[in-house]
């Protein structure tokens, strides 16, 4: 039964004896509606459902079963897998009779049309309001929605609206540009972005969806998704923190987020996005099971001081679009290499792949996006330069040591 109010009940712990059943909790938000995407229920006051994602290349079956086969395991009640071409549809197919116990999910990326491919093989589709214009031009968002949820609706598919905060629609983001405090800058935009969407399903009769609105900052996901939460409160919230990073700056990031929210009883599917070594990414699933069980017996954490000061690194948690398996370990090597700037008010992003790295790393002072052979450097949204792997690492040193003797000199005497 659904609670009204209290996030706080019972946890069904039948994963505990079971591996590879969904693990959910008892956390209810009774008034969010019910979305089935495969074998799990998501809202409604049902159990929340802890999701990951595949790191692996999509045309690597091997890889992608093993990891798919792993996070199922784990407790993933729904595995993403990175689809971009036909090549990656038709292992998609493959793994899909592979690993028939998985609820699968596909993210798509700029080529919508995609979805005509991809959903015979999943259960949920997700798609990013501001990736939308890229093709077609012509054509409005509205009616590329359409066609998202003609496809949907044909295979039995859930759909998420995925907004990302750093790469919200482009009219919106002009739209609301200034109208937010400068700590959350673009939650504006991200929120009203998740609205319209909400209305263009919500006009096709289409109502099995979830949303999510994303960022590498807690706070911002926080707003987000506290704003959007009282406007529709009908719609279920998958929670999530972008490029959160690795273990255990990443779990704590998405603690102090995740904390706030599912104490209000906001949210109902959750991923944790971790940057890790393969073998390690049922972690992530660990890692969400672990910030529930806390939330619902009342433990919580006190908000650690990075997230106010010091030097902070956001990295993705890697997919199939990462064409150099080299940056799961730079990224380990960026922290090493930065440990002495921990004292100053600095960010470097590292990111896996020419797709998102290029705008997910604009907000940060230094930023990183990792190519087949080169690693891009910028400074801010300004470009440095393309360095080989191993080379990158003495140029962002040395951007960094500038940026901190710029700040010395600016530091009252
Ligand atoms: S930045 Fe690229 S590689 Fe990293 S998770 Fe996002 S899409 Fe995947």
């Amino acid at each position: 039964m659904a609670s009204d109010q209290s996030p706080a009940l019972s946890v069904n712990r039948d994963n505990d004896r079971h591996p590879g059943r969904c693990y959910t909790f008892d956390m209810k938000r009774a008034n969010s509606r019910v979305v089935h995407a495969g074998t799990v229920t998501i809202g409604g006051g049902n159990p929340i459902v802890v999701q990951s994602m595949c790191a692996t290349r999509t045309q690597d079956i091997e890889a992608t079963v093993h990891q798919a086969t792993m996070l199922h395991n784990a407790g993933a009640g729904l595995v993403r897998i990175a689809v971009d071409n036909v090549k990656d549809v038709e292992a998609l197919a493959e793994v899909r009779g592979r690993v028939p116990e998985a609820n699968l999910v596909v993210d798509l990326q700029e080529n919508y049309r995609l979805v005509e491919r991809v959903a015979p093989h999943v259960n949920k589709v997700r798609y990013n309001p501001g990736h939308l214009y890229h093709h077609e031009k012509e054509k409005s968002a509205k009616d590329k929605v359409a066609f998202i949820v003609e496809q949907a609706a044909k295979h039995d598919c859930a759909l998420r609206i995925g907004v990302n905060c750093g790469s919200v629609d482009p009219a919106m983001a002009e739209k609301f540009d200034g109208a937010d405090d400068p700590l959350l800058h673009g939650v504006s935009a991200m929120v009203e972005s998740a609205l319209q969407h909400c209305s263009y399903l919500d006009d096709l009769g289409f109502t099995r969806y979830v949303v999510s609105m994303k960022d590498s900052d807690p706070r911002k996901v926080i707003a987000g998704n506290e704003r959007f939460a009282a406007a529709r409160p009908d719609v279920p919230l998958h929670l999530g923190v972008t490029e959160a990073g690795m273990l255990p700056d990443g779990a704590i990031k998405t603690r102090i987020a995740f904390e706030q929210l599912l104490s209000r009883g906001i949210g109902d599917t959750l991923r944790v996005s971790l940057t890790l070594p393969f073998a390690e990414k049922f972690r992530e699933v660990e890692v969400g099971k672990q910030i529930i069980e806390d939330v619902e017996a009342g433990r919580y954490r006190s908000v650690p001081k990075f997230i106010d000061s010091g030097l902070n690194i956001i990295s993705c948690p890697s997919c199939s679009r990462v064409e150099n398996e080299a940056f799961v370990d730079l990224a380990f090597k960026v922290r090493e290499m930065s440990e002495f700037a921990k004292p100053y008010d600095i960010t470097i992003a590292v990111m896996g792949c020419r797709v998102n790295g290029p705008g997910e790393t604009d907000d940060a002072d230094l930023g990183l996006w990792c190519g087949p052979a080169f690693v891009n450097l910028k400074r801010g949204p300004e470009e440095v330069g393309a360095f080989k792997y191993d080379e990158v690492l003495d140029r962002l040193k040395a951007e960094l040591d500038t940026i901190i003797d710029r700040k010395k000199a600016a530091a009252p005497a």
